[in-house]
């Protein structure tokens, strides 16, 4: 299978599909976390996107396009895959469907998580992580604490607080999103591809509501 998830910054696509990943043995290919990497790695294209991510807007395509034509046509990516992050615009999307050629897979499933925009700042401002690279567990100091605070439920290692998660961001990557990404939900739409969730409810709740569009049972 070969899923993208839509929706906002906070909207819970990175915990959904970090545990969709896990139950359907699909590559999770967050752009999010794939830029992170690259800044803290220094790369090349870390550099480039260092100062956009700081300021909550999009890293320019040719940057984005070059990594995920990277990892698509990877043997890992061979037994399916889940896009959480990419595209973000037409362009990326357009770019999205040349890969797809290229690599011989369609889109199974576009699935767009749908939570309104008065959530999303309580949402992203709320947000920890786990700080060991290899697990990244996500939590919420609110709608998904860990047992004890400040701890990764999962490792034992410290939460941190992403960079690009501080308040003042938040306006400008929502913009982004409104201006940018959701006239994607159209244009998966008109390929027949796309399911809308609900993402206000609980996780189990959402993650339910995501087998069920893409009736699988796990
Ligand atoms: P995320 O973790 O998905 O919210 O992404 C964090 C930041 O990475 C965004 O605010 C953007 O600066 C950058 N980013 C992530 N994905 C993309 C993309 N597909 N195109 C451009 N910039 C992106």
């Amino acid at each position: 299978m070969q899923i993208l998830f839509l929706g906002a910054p906070g909207a819970g696509k990175g915990t959904q599909c970090k545990r969709l990943a896990a139950n359907l043995k699909l590559i999770h290919l967050s752009s999010g976390d794939l830029l992170r990497e690259a800044v803290k790695n220094g790369t090349a294209a870390g550099m480039t996107a260092k100062s956009y991510m700081d300021q909550g807007k999009l890293v320019p395509d040719p940057v984005l396009i070059e990594m995920f034509a990277e990892k698509l046509s990877s043997p890992a990516c061979a037994g399916g895959f889940i896009l959480d992050g990419f595209p973000r615009n037409l362009a990326q999307a357009k770019a999205l469907d040349e890969l797809l050629v290229k690599i011989k897979k369609q889109l199974s499933c576009v699935i767009d998580i749908n939570v309104a925009d008065g959530l999303i700042h309580e949402r992203i401002t709320g947000r920890r992580v786990c700080s060991k690279k290899e697990c990244a567990t996500p939590f919420h100091i609110k709608f998904q604490p860990p047992k004890q605070e400040g701890i990764c439920d999962a490792c034992g290692a410290e939460l941190m607080i992403r960079s690009d998660d501080k308040p003042e961001l938040v306006d400008e990557r929502l913009k982004a999103y409104h201006e940018l990404t959701m006239p994607l939900i159209d244009y998966y739409k008109q390929k027949g591809l796309l399911e809308t969730v609900e993402g206000e409810g609980e996780p189990e709740q959402i993650f339910k509501s995501i087998l069920k569009v893409l009736k699988v049972a796990v």
